[in-house]
């Protein structure tokens, strides 16, 4: 994997210094970012982060205030978007709606003055490859949402850009569609090898399209990772949360040994265990651990354990097919959020509302977070 081995492979896009202000109001405040081939990269955050102004300063629709954008070895900072290795698939797919699916396929090639067979094979590969054949003659208005979206990519591919930009890709799709037009994206970008980066806000989405993302706050990336080592090893609250359910102990940090973080939590009698993060002794952090890693057994069937281990009640439960969430409410009064598989073992579903409970969890699967 090419991303894993940075010094060993170029980078497609190299992102250095990148400022952009609209008047007073810096919206990108200072992004370096290096992607490599062949990858689908995801832009994520929430509304305003400055993901979209990012995309279009690749895409040459925006121009940075400060910084060097580099496609390809190539500073391409001043270049015009037609003059860079470069396609963008809009929101909108902004598709022309007086022309058929093969001519809204084949404009931007003709444009570029391809003709004759070159044209027509080109345009029936993307259509191919996008599973559009049979829609050729139609205009767009007779087609479905998700076809529709199949014609953008068609569209954004044929012209075999080097990289691909793409501004929530998905997001005008219903929650079914999207779940196949991810997979054909991850195909689309397998078969053609064009480097995507994808603008979302969707974590889930995210996760299921990344080889790598960067998380998005206020105009700064946070943290670049593969998606498990952004859910699995955050570096802030801020990355732990856009991620996924996080329940979090505050407390000080007493202790540090072998990788092992020890705190106290105010009200407990018995320290937090927990995989170092970057706090030190002495500092005030919490304990942070996912639903799934978090363990629940009526009171007094719990295994014999030394750590991580709370007393509770049931204050919540959902039922959601595959697993069942509970909220706990600690002794303590922290809130805590455990999801356990519904698996056929009767013993694995006695836990009800009002039950007291005990949870725990591992020192390794939970992790020490600052106060950022
Ligand atoms: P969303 O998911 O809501 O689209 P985003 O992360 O894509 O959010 P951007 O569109 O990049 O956010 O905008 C970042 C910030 O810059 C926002 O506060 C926005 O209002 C501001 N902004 C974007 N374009 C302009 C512009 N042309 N003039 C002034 N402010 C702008």
């Amino acid at each position: 994997k090419p991303w894993e081995h940075p010094e060993r492979h170029k980078p497609v896009v190299r992102l250095r210094g990148i400022v952009k202000r609209f008047g007073l109001f810096e919206a990108v405040s200072g992004v370096d970012l290096d992607v490599y081939r062949g990858e689908i990269f995801s832009l994520l955050g929430g509304s305003g982060c400055g993901k979209t102004t990012l995309l279009r300063m690749l895409a040459g629709l925006e121009t940075p205030s400060e910084g060097r954008v580099e496609i390809d070895g190539e500073d391409v900072t001043e270049l015009a978007p037609y003059d860079r290795p470069v396609n963008m698939m809009f929101q909108s797919y902004a598709l022309f709606p007086h022309m058929n699916v093969a001519s809204n396929v084949a404009f931007g090639l003709k444009r570029d003055g391809v003709r004759g067979t070159e044209l027509e094979d080109r345009v029936a590969d993307a259509l191919a490859q996008l599973e559009l054949t049979d829609f050729a003659t139609r205009k767009p208005d007779q087609l479905s949402g998700g076809q529709r979206q199949r014609v953008a990519l068609a569209r954004a591919i044929v012209k075999r850009p080097k990289i691909l930009l793409l501004d929530e890709p998905l997001g005008a799709l219903d929650k079914r569609l999207r779940e196949s037009a991810q997979y054909r994206l991850m195909k689309l970008a397998d078969d053609t090898g064009i480097t995507m980066i994808v603008v979302t806000h969707d974590q889930e989405e995210a996760m299921v399209l990344s080889t790598r993302a960067a998380v998005m706050d206020k105009g700064l990336i946070r943290q670049v990772g593969t998606p498990e080592a952004l859910y699995e090893r955050p570096g802030s609250r801020f990355v732990a949360a856009f991620l996924g359910n996080i329940s979090l102990f505050e407390g000080v940090v007493t202790a540090i040994r072998d990788g092992i973080a020890e705190l106290a939590v105010e009200g407990m009698d018995n320290p937090l265990f927990a995989s170092a993060g970057d706090v030190s002794e002495g500092m005030p952090g919490a304990v942070a651990v996912r639903p799934e890693k978090v363990r629940i057994a009526l009171e007094g069937m719990a295994p014999p354990r030394l750590v991580n281990r709370l007393q509770g009640t049931v204050e919540g439960l959902a039922y959601l097919g595959d697993v069942t969430s509970y909220r706990v409410r600690t002794r303590q009064g922290h809130l805590v959020e455990v999801t356990r598989a519904n698996s056929e073992n009767a013993a694995d579903r006695d836990v009800d509302w009002d039950d007291r409970v005990e949870i725990w969890f591992e020192p390794a699967h939970a992790m020490l977070l600052g106060t950022d």
